[in-house]
């Protein structure tokens, strides 16, 4: 089957899967998850599952990142801090949903492998950080200092304090929180200079590594 067709088909699965908005399906039908899996993968890139990338990390899975992405109730006015940018195909999505993504990677090759590939795809909008994403973004350029949207793609055994500094105020976090195996998905809402969280579900991710408290 040619890719695009099994992209419409995992667009589907997401659909039934209780998946409702829009800007994420048609993201989803747009970014080939192809070109982000490993070589040995290609003829698994649309299952709706976790796929090994290099540097024993994993690329989400499809349905995982449709939730979180949702939670995030995205516009294309947005400026998103992503921490941990993988393989690149979640970085991708957000380019298509947001106005710029500003992505953190603590390890260069995943870092320099995956802008390749979102370069190639002719995205421009995405700025590349390698280093701790639990620290923020801290870089001269963009010179952001809050984001109205912060999306954590590794587990955290903590919400980090330093996200919820540069989160704006209105602004929405995501981010996977517990143990190594399994852990929930927690929404961090601030408005009104009020900081509230919410559980929604349990989820696996590979664990947040990090220095910062
Ligand atoms: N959304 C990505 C998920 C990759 S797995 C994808 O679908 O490809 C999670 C990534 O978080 C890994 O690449 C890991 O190296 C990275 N990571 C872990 N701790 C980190 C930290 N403190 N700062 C930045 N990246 C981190």
């Amino acid at each position: 089957m040619r890719y695009s067709d099994q992209r419409k088909r995992l667009v589907q699965e997401l659909v039934e899967a209780g998946i409702t908005d829009q800007n994420v399906l048609k993201a989803f039908e747009i970014v080939p998850r192809e070109l982000f899996v490993l070589p040995e993968y290609v003829s698994y890139a649309y299952r709706n599952q976790p796929l090994p990338i290099d540097s024993n990390q994993t690329i989400s899975q499809p349905l995982m990142i449709a939730i979180m992405l949702e939670k995030l109730r995205l516009n294309r006015d947005d400026i998103v801090m992503e921490i941990g940018t993988g393989s690149g195909y979640q970085t991708a999505l957000l380019s298509n949903l947001a106005k710029e993504v500003c992505s953190i990677e603590r390890i260069d090759i995943l870092s320099l492998k995956a802008r390749k590939v979102i370069d190639k795809l002719g995205y421009t909008n995405v700025f590349y950080k390698i280093g701790d994403g639990a620290a923020g973004w801290q870089k001269a350029f963009p010179p952001y200092s809050e984001f109205p949207k912060i999306i954590v793609s590794a587990a955290a055994d903590k919400v980090p304090s330093m996200l919820i500094k540069q989160l704006s105020d209105p602004g929405i976090l995501v981010v996977p929180v517990g143990g190594s195996n399994i852990q929930q998905l927690i929404v961090v809402e601030k408005s009104n200079s009020e900081v509230k969280e919410s559980v929604h579900g349990g989820c696996s991710f590979v664990p947040l590594i990090s220095e910062s408290e």
